[in-house]
């Protein structure tokens, strides 16, 4: 289950892979910034989504 990081603004995958990385520290190494929109994201303005299949169905 890979871990994603997704830009909150534009939809773009910041991340994808299956380092347990902290969120803050996929965004510093993007310097704070979406790659794509060019956003400064902070805390909420990002999801993370480990792995797409639920638990149970
Ligand atoms: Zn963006």
């Amino acid at each position: 289950m890979p871990l994603e990081v997704v830009c909150a603004s534009c939809g773009a995958m910041l991340y994808s892979g299956f380092d347990l990385k902290s969120p803050k520290e996929v965004i510093r190494s993007n310097q704070n910034k979406c790659k794509s929109c060019g956003k400064t994201l902070s805390s909420h303005d990002y999801t993370v989504d480990v792995g797409k299949s639920k638990m149970g169905q």
